[in-house]
């Protein structure tokens, strides 16, 4: 598919677990491919050793030079905000204290500021930047009263 598209933007959910290191091989030749790390830190894991892999896959990326492309999701499907915002506060409170000692732990280096800062936030923006370019000529060609695809 990003050989055929190579345009298309993408978000491989969950570093596309179990098979990271192959999307993050992909990552490394297809410039518009993204993931995030829903579900690595959760406040009562399915998986107590998540945070872990999450630390692994990380340092994975970052070896791989495609962590500018990896962000925080929260895959909160509930409907209740006050539940939403107390998990929101839970997972980026723990990922900015916790992460970077599980790092080191596995030998890896510790997140930067500037990649911290891109992974809770200004990495899912260049995603969502080139999504919002189709959105808008989507829009105009709407306003135009064409609504078929081209
Ligand atoms: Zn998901």
């Amino acid at each position: 598919m990003t050989i055929d598209f190579p345009d298309l933007r993408f978000n491989v959910e969950h570093m596309s677990y179990p098979w990271t290191e192959e999307l993050l091989s992909i990552m490394a030749r297809s410039p518009n491919v993204y993931t995030h790390i829903a579900e690595y830190v959760t406040p009562e894991p399915t998986w107590p050793n998540r945070t872990l892999l999450l630390a692994r896959n990380l340092g994975m990326a970052w070896e791989y030079s495609v962590l500018d492309r990896v962000f925080y999701g929260s895959d909160y499907v509930g409907g209740n905000i006050e539940e939403y915002v107390s998990l929101l506060k839970y997972e980026i409170g723990w990922i900015k204290k916790k992460l970077n000692p599980n790092m080191e732990k596995l030998g890896f280096s510790v997140l930067s500021q500037h990649e911290m800062e891109g992974l809770l936030g200004k990495n899912v923006l260049k995603l969502w930047n080139g999504a919002s370019e189709h959105v808008q000529a989507w829009a105009m060609l709407e306003s135009l009263g064409r609504t078929k695809w081209p």
